[in-house]
């Protein structure tokens, strides 16, 4: 059984663990790396694998930084399964289209740029199409069920109760009469979060991947982060202002709504508006709704009385451009969430423009703000901010609430770890800042007496083997069979030569259609190649 650290190692994006027994591979995430150019190339990195030997991708949420890249690897070839919770299904749905129509925009954004300066232009990493082509290979399962995925390999899904379907992965692993357990922690929630059931207990395991976004900080409790706000609130109607949240569009944004109308419904605050500007935020909370099963007790006890706690007279959501433009008309007091949480991109960096310079306005960072992130920048104490090419000057209150984090802390990352029961396990700590993980490394070490560390990106290790030997560059060279490409694609060119014909077919009979110059140039185009390609064979 051999393991390499694709991804998420000293840092907190681009989570992937490539596994390998027997003859089977198969990637524990597939996130893409965020946060800026230099990290951002990696997402076009090829992988000392593949797409197309992987015969699974073992999904914990999803959250972009852990699902990003299925569709670039389905684009590139892989054909296998994507196993996750139908939450996570759900979710991906609406978070990798939107993450396609995102890097279309980058791409053309680019070629603008590029066809002024004379550059090479670029291609997208991938396409809206390619996003839902990658939504046929999802295979949902439930959680808490052993699932065997084949000869020698099961798993098991349970709560992480950080987002909406996020889960930890329980992996049994067979190889040559030797067997291991191992547990991906992906990223675990704080108990006692809202709406989400709490991250469930594991007691057993050999090898642990335990992720460390806050591995070295505390949160407030939720408690005293709610009055935090409430107070912040308070304050913002007595001035006639408006709170403005920069939040992930899944998860805060659905639980700041359900602690606002707690607020509403104890009578703590009157009746504002509570504008909720994100068109993936809104469908994401379409899809909280539909999977109420997921729910807590609490939550779960208040749908019981009629009330959905996402869906009150004073939330407004607002899709269009238009709508969202309009809620600068609004002058009295309201809250406006947006995303996206790091304040990067998104209609956040609108309603930050007509605010952060304005002393009333109050802003509320709620999450996790990554390196070189504008949201990092006005956290940090900046004085100003760039914003679509302006320079905007920071008066307004910040404020940042930890306690409303969908990371557990410190605290809450040991108590969690000290579940585990067998005094052999090691331990990668993952899905964090190098000096954060580091820190947190050490003191699993100390505190439990366990082996504890910190993998390199790209690093490889041998965990156990019939027959132990190094892995060459050669022997990886040589897993892609040619005979085996060639036939993959042979195959690919029957499917896609008799999809083509059919469709073309369907325009025979359309009489003008198909007399259309751009369809004909096309045809002729498409001709020209295969005669090509026919000759040089
Ligand atoms: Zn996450
Ligand atoms: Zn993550």
């Amino acid at each position: 059984m051999k393991i390499e650290f694709l991804g998420g190692v000293r840092t907190v994006t681009g989570s992937a663990t490539l596994l390998e027994k027997d003859s089977l591979k198969w990637l524990v995430d597939c996130g893409m790396f965020q946060g800026g150019k230099e990290i951002e190339k990696k997402n076009y990195g090829t992988g000392s694998y593949h797409p197309r030997n992987l015969s699974f991708i073992l999904l914990t949420h999803a959250h972009i930084d852990h699902s990003g890249l299925i569709p670039k690897l389905v684009r590139e070839g892989f054909r296998g399964k994507v196993v996750c919770t139908k939450a996570t299904l759900d979710l991906c749905e609406v978070m990798l289209r939107d993450s396609g129509h995102i890097q279309e925009m980058e791409a053309e954004w680019q070629n603008r740029k590029d066809r002024r300066s004379g550059g090479k232009g670029a291609t997208p990493l991938y396409t809206v199409k390619d996003a839902e082509k990658s939504l046929r290979f999802f295979s949902p399962v439930n959680y808490n069920e052993i699932i065997s995925l084949t000869d020698g390999l099961k798993v098991r899904f349970q709560d992480a109760g950080h987002i909406l379907g996020s889960a930890i992965i329980e992996l049994w692993v067979e190889e040559g009469g030797e067997g291991k357990k191992l547990v991906f922690s992906g990223d675990l929630g704080s108990s006692g979060q809202p709406i989400v059931r709490d991250p469930s207990w594991i007691k057993e395991a050999d090898l642990l991947w335990l992720e460390s976004t806050y591995g070295n900080r505390f949160h407030k409790s939720r408690e005293e982060t709610s009055q935090e706000l409430l107070k912040i609130v308070q304050e913002a109607i007595a001035h006639q202002a408006k709170v403005i949240i920069p939040a992930f569009a899944v998860e805060r944004t659905q639980d700041i709504v359900y602690t606002l109308g707690q607020f509403m419904r104890e009578g703590l605050i009157p009746s504002i508006p509570v504008y909720i500007d994100s068109p993936l935020a809104i469908s994401a909370t379409e899809i909280f709704k539909k999977n109420s099963d997921c729910f807590d007790r609490e939550t779960k006890e208040i749908l019981l009385r009629g009330e959905n706690p996402l869906d009150r007279p004073e939330i407004i959501y607002t899709r269009t451009t238009e709508e969202s433009k309009a809620i600068n008309e609004d002058k009295g007091p309201g809250i406006i969430i947006s995303a996206s949480g790091m304040c990067d991109s998104g209609r956040i960096k609108h309603h930050l423009k007509h605010h952060l310079w304005r002393e009333k306005s109050h802003i509320v960072i709620i999450g996790y703000q990554g390196e070189g992130t504008i949201g990092r920048r006005i956290v940090d104490g900046a004085e100003s901010v760039r914003l679509f090419g302006e320079e905007i000057a920071i008066k307004a209150h910040i404020h940042t609430l930890g306690g409303f984090s969908a990371h557990a802390d410190q605290k809450g990352l040991l108590e969690w770890l000290s579940h585990f029961e067998n005094p052999q396990l090691e331990v990668f700590v993952n899905h964090g800042e190098e000096k954060v993980s580091m820190e947190l490394s050490q003191l699993i070490r100390e505190r439990f007496n366990l082996k504890a560390e910190v993998p390199l990106g790209r690093e490889k290790r041998i965990l156990f083997a019939p027959e132990e030997r190094p892995i060459s560059e050669e022997a990886r060279e040589e897993e892609v069979a040619p005979e085996e490409t060639f036939h993959i694609l042979l195959r690919h060119l029957d499917r896609n030569y008799k999809r083509l014909r059919r469709k073309l077919k369907r325009w025979g009979g359309m009489g003008e259609e198909a007399q259309d110059p751009h369809r004909l140039r096309q045809l002729e185009e498409v001709n020209r190649k295969i005669e090509e390609l026919e000759s040089e064979l």
